[in-house]
């Protein structure tokens, strides 16, 4: 059986992707076959696809750090042809084929049963931007995040990671203050819950080590200096997720706010988080931290070969939400 894959290729060191004709029998190696129904494209996607970001282990592979579909074979005891299943990170689309394909093989043991409450394409609506979001919020919550401590701070709002955020704090009562550098979509994230949509200049941070509290915690997709002065206005005993890099890998702060007030820094990896957490935050995204606007955050809906204009999109910054793609 052939099937299509957007496939990336490093021929001397030039990074590019095709529409691809591949049997399973090229496909990393694993001992569970899905015919993939919906993936997404994420930040990380576009930077491996273009070659922008050095995200790929080994070339040529199959992009896509995302699956949902149905199980077509099985070796593993535990997933049996029909079940529908999804995939998110655990060096998908990075080490080995990942889910921007029609069929995809992968370990069983990165394999999650469908959660109930989501089906192919809201599972993908969320992807692993949604997942990080809501890994986000579990490590804020375990670490006492309580709505009392102020509201939480959600910059580069307006994109995959951001978008699901937002809904998501809302909906669970806390006060949201979107950032977000793009205009044009403050009445969207209003729609998605935020309490306020500001830019950056708008929320006027001070650069002193320490500076007014004035934020229970944060949600960090952008880095760089952004992230430095929002830790220097977190509350008593607020914590700051950092997620991204949307715009710098830098961070510089002092230690004032950590040994001062309490703050936590705290680092959220989706690719590599333990399969029993990764599971856990599933099937809540599928209950209680499903987001009550799912519909609004998709803003497109995309066929498989027409994917790589996406991925420019997301890079100039063009696309806001989430796009799910159809390759089906
Ligand atoms: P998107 O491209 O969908 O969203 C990023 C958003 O950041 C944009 O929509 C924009 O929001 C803002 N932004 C972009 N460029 C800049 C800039 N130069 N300065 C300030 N803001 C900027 O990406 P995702 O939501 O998929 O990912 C967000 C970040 O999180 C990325 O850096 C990604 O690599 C990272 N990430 C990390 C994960 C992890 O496990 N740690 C998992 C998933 C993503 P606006 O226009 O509203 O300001």
């Amino acid at each position: 059986m052939n099937f299509l894959a957007c496939r990336v290729f490093n021929q001397s060191g030039e990074v590019s992707h095709q529409l691809t004709e591949m049997s399973v029998d090229e496909l990393s190696a694993g001992d569970v076959v899905i015919k993939v129904h919906y993936s997404s494209v994420n930040y990380k996607d576009a930077l491996a696809a273009t070659g922008r970001g050095k995200i790929l282990k080994q070339f040529p592979l199959n992009a896509g750090i995302d699956l949902a579909g149905e199980v077509i074979s099985s070796e593993s005891d535990e997933f049996k042809q029909g079940d529908k299943v999804l995939v998110n990170g655990c060096g998908l689309g990075e080490q080995f084929d990942g889910g921007l394909a029609q069929v995809a093989r992968v370990k069983s043991e990165f394999v999650i049963p469908m959660p109930d409450g989501l089906d192919a394409k809201s599972a993908m609506a969320l992807g692993t931007a949604g997942f990080t979001a809501a890994l986000a919020l579990h490590r804020m919550q375990q670490n006492d995040q309580t709505r009392e401590k102020g509201p939480i701070v959600v910059t580069g709002a307006s994109g995959g990671v951001g978008s699901v955020a937002v809904n998501i704090l809302s909906s669970q009562g806390y006060e949201v203050i979107a950032v977000s550098g793009r205009e044009q979509y403050h009445s969207f994230l209003k729609q998605l819950g935020a309490n306020q949509v500001v830019s950056i200049d708008d929320l006027k941070l001070g650069s002193k080590p320490l500076e007014g509290g004035r934020f229970g915690g944060v949600i960090d997709n952008v880095g760089g200096e952004l992230l430095s002065q929002l830790l220097a206005h977190v509350n008593l005993w607020g914590n700051v997720a950092s997620i991204g890099l949307a715009d710098s890998a830098k961070l510089s702060a002092t230690v004032f706010p950590f040994i001062l007030r309490g703050v936590s820094l705290l680092g959220v990896s989706s690719t590599n988080c333990p399969m029993s957490l990764r599971k856990d935050i599933w099937q809540r995204l599928g209950s209680d931290l499903k987001p009550d606007a799912l519909d609004s955050i998709i803003t497109d809906d995309v066929a498989l070969k027409d994917v790589s204009s996406v991925f420019t999109d997301i890079l100039d910054r063009k696309r806001y939400g989430r796009v799910v793609i159809n390759c089906q």
